[in-house]
């Protein structure tokens, strides 16, 4: 890893100053979210531009992506034959031990985060107030399931068997976090991981590999292969020494691994289709604030993001609430990640499909509050959209994109808002705007999601304060969420110890 070379100052923090801790002193024995870049210090505004200026012809990763390729099945089945003998020995080792390589991963991402910034941008067009988040989280996961796996040995009577074998298959959207919480998670439970990145972020996925074989991981026990998902990937997923697939994607990929193997033991955190209710009680300056934030930050690639605001009562036809929110997104800045003014960056791929008709084309009586327009000449920058009357039922009402465009529904009553944001197939994030404590209540019996906020934005879950995970098609599997306190129980079972006497 070329880039901590001496030239490139650490970020100077406010608060947290884990990232400067040298590897040798002694470990933290308590978890405590890892702060972000604090932007409000010249200092760090000058390391950050850096490494969106390196981002421009970064190679990093490349050398090991390249080293990490696999072509045939052969090749693949010694691979995972050696990685699950590995996994056999790593699960024996006490928990208290894997905590202590897992504390010093957690110490590495962070002494890493320049290169884990520089690879997000490059690779994954991420802006760096999205990057730079993203390697605390990955932080945060290693130094909160060490101390988890600490805790497996502390129970009497019971051992946990971890799964020896784990297959990890993250998106490219949370290139960094979401590898690392599903990796070090398998790893605390005492299993060996094979990583396989996401094709579009896999440099991603290597400089973060590199970052845990650094700091102790061994390398028999984290596997990182890039294999092409068209040839290979059925063999890894269908592969008899593979006994748990954590998959971060999209529900119709988790159908796709079902049927690949029908009794695969799979922990799935899938797509999302998620509102958030404004009724007439609330901060409506506050909620449009959050609403842009939810529904564009990474022009709205994150599963847990905003893609429709259901408005009731008198909010339905509230000019104001209409004006700011259309004001607030017109002024978006949206440009390439080296751009410092950046505040919405590109899309992973030129849009396709289903993406790029919700961006080009509206539905039977909807109409643009704001109109997308594509800003360059491959169709991976796109200004944000907001399109008007979505109707329930309809394709944009149930649909995930996975873009920058956000829908707006109206309501009567809470009630009936309730049937919107509930009405969808998914049940991953949902938001609520509303200063009536009473209403507040009723939603919060009522709504069907994992995550749910109020008064605030729907995405950026933090590790621990808000573990993170779906239900109805969110989710495949035990349901057990990440960043949460009983995950690792999804990656093994308790066996009770014979009693001795
Ligand atoms: N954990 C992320 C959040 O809370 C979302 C992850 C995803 O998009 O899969 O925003």
């Amino acid at each position: 890893m070329a880039a901590l070379d001496g030239v490139v100052p650490a970020p100077a923090r406010t608060q947290d100053r884990s990232a400067e801790r040298p590897l040798e002193q002694p470990l933290p024995a308590r978890f405590a979210n890892t702060a972000d870049t604090d932007p409000s210090l010249p200092a760090n505004r000058g390391w950050g531009r850096l490494a969106l200026q390196r981002a421009r012809d970064s190679r990093i990763g490349l050398e090991l992506l390249e080293a990490s390729r696999i072509d045939d099945a052969g090749e693949l089945d010694a691979v995972l034959r050696s990685a699950a003998e590995a996994g056999a020995a790593w699960g024996a080792r006490r928990g208290a031990e894997r905590a202590q390589i897992l504390h010093r991963a957690g110490q590495m991402l962070a002494a890493r985060r320049f290169d884990l910034i520089e690879v997000m941008a490059a690779e994954a067009g991420k802006t760096i107030d999205q990057a730079d988040p993203e390697v605390s989280e990955a932080t945060d996961f290693a130094h909160y399931y060490a101390e988890q796996a600490r805790g497996l040995d502390a129970v009497d009577g019971a051992a946990f068997e971890p799964a020896r074998l784990t297959l990890v298959t993250p998106p490219w959207n949370f290139p960094v976090a979401i590898p690392a919480g599903s990796t070090l998670a398998a790893l605390a439970a005492g299993s060996a991981v094979v990583l396989k990145p996401a094709g579009p972020a896999s440099r991603c996925g290597a400089v973060l590999a590199q970052a845990l074989w650094d700091a102790g991981v061994p390398r028999e026990v984290l596997r990182f292969v890039q294999v092409g998902e068209e040839e290979l990937g059925r063999e890894l997923v269908t592969h008899p020494t593979v006994d748990r697939v954590i998959l971060t994607g999209s529900y119709e990929t988790a159908e796709l691994f079902r049927s690949f193997r029908p009794d695969l033991p799979l922990l799935a955190e899938t797509s999302g289709k998620n509102a958030i209710v404004v009724t007439g009680s609330a901060d409506l300056d506050l909620a449009v604030r959050d609403v842009i934030a939810s529904a564009f930050g990474h022009a709205g690639q994150k599963c847990s993001a905003a893609s429709l605001v259901v408005l009731v009562g008198p909010v339905r036809r509230s000019a104001r609430f209409l004006r700011q929110l259309e004001d607030g997104v017109r002024s978006l800045t949206v440009g390439w990640p080296d751009d410092p003014r950046t505040q919405m960056g590109p899309i992973i791929e030129p849009a396709a499909g289903k993406l790029a008709h919700a961006l080009t084309s509206l539905e039977r009586g909807e109409h643009w509050l704001v109109q997308p327009r594509q800003l360059d000449g491959q169709g991976r920058l796109w200004s944000p959209g907001v399109r008007m009357n979505v109707k329930a039922g309809s394709p944009f009402h149930q649909t995930e994109y996975f873009g920058p465009v956000l829908g707006v529904m109206t309501a009567d009553t809470l009630t009936e808002a309730l049937e919107l944001q509930n009405g969808v197939a998914y049940g991953l994030t949902a938001g609520l705007h509303s200063l009536d404590p009473e209403e507040i209540g009723h939603w919060l019996d009522t709504v069907e999601a994992g995550n749910v906020y109020v008064n605030r934005g729907i995405t950026g879950a933090i590790v621990r304060r808000q573990p993170f995970g779906g239900w109805k098609r969110s989710s495949v599997g035990p349901g057990t969420k990440a960043g949460g306190p009983s995950y690792l129980m999804g990656l093994g079972s308790w066996r009770r110890r014979e009693a001795t006497m």
